[in-house]
């Protein structure tokens, strides 16, 4: 009993390094809460596969998602647009809507009474890297949607770089793989200071460049 709280204390600080906040706890005053994937009107490089990348999202959400929902959503999939949240692809969202720049996706919900009662979300399918359009593989359609439901439940962004409502998830994804080819690194020899540095910088300059941030 004596040692339980000399064991936990450490991790109690390191946790409060980070927030996780939230537009409401409790944002939907009914269950299922219903989403409307609008796969007619999409833009021409629209890919088929990015519906089912929503639907991995939705159970993402279902099965806990990042463990920082007060409750447990259960989704349902309408063909209605009358539906809760309801989803739209555009090709570039920082050129067809009407959202900030450098906007990949952008989510609205829409509060009466302390509640939800309609959430808009807009997906964009690619951006600009300098002049040339690129399409967004499966695997950032995915993060995308997993963000942008994260708000649709109530969340707001996070600080912490791990987590799914960190507001920049090509810089959260280049961390990630600075970590583990970093750690790779020091496996191989602790000759290679100069081109951990090297490496560093580099990948830096590439973070700067490919930056683009989620609202
Ligand atoms: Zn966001």
């Amino acid at each position: 009993m004596l040692i339980l709280p000399v064991l936990i204390l450490p991790i109690a600080s390191a946790a409060s390094e980070f927030s996780y906040p939230r537009t409401l706890d409790h944002p939907w005053d009914h269950s299922p809460i219903t989403v409307y994937i609008d796969n007619k009107s999409v833009p021409p490089h629209y890919s088929p596969s990015y519906y089912t990348q929503i639907e991995k999202a939705l159970e993402y959400w279902e099965g806990g998602g990042n463990g920082k929902l007060n409750y447990t959503p259960v989704f349902e999939i309408v063909d209605s647009e009358k539906a809760d949240i309801r989803i739209r692809w555009v090709e570039n969202l920082e050129r067809n809507a009407s959202a900030p720049s450098g906007v990949a996706g952008y989510t609205t919900p829409w509060i009466d009474n302390g509640r939800f009662v309609r959430v808009d979300m807009l997906l964009g399918i690619g951006d600009y890297q300098g002049t040339e359009w690129i399409r967004y593989d499966d695997e950032t359609m995915l993060v995308l949607a997993k963000h942008e439901l994260g708000h649709a439940l109530g969340l707001e962004h996070s600080n912490d770089k791990q987590d799914i409502m960190y507001p920049d998830y090509k810089q959260k994804d280049n961390v990630n793989s600075l970590m583990s080819e970093y750690g790779s690194l020091l496996l191989v020899a602790a000759y290679a200071v100069l081109a951990i540095i090297v490496f560093f910088a580099v990948s830096r300059l590439l973070m700067k460049k490919k930056d683009k941030r989620l609202r």
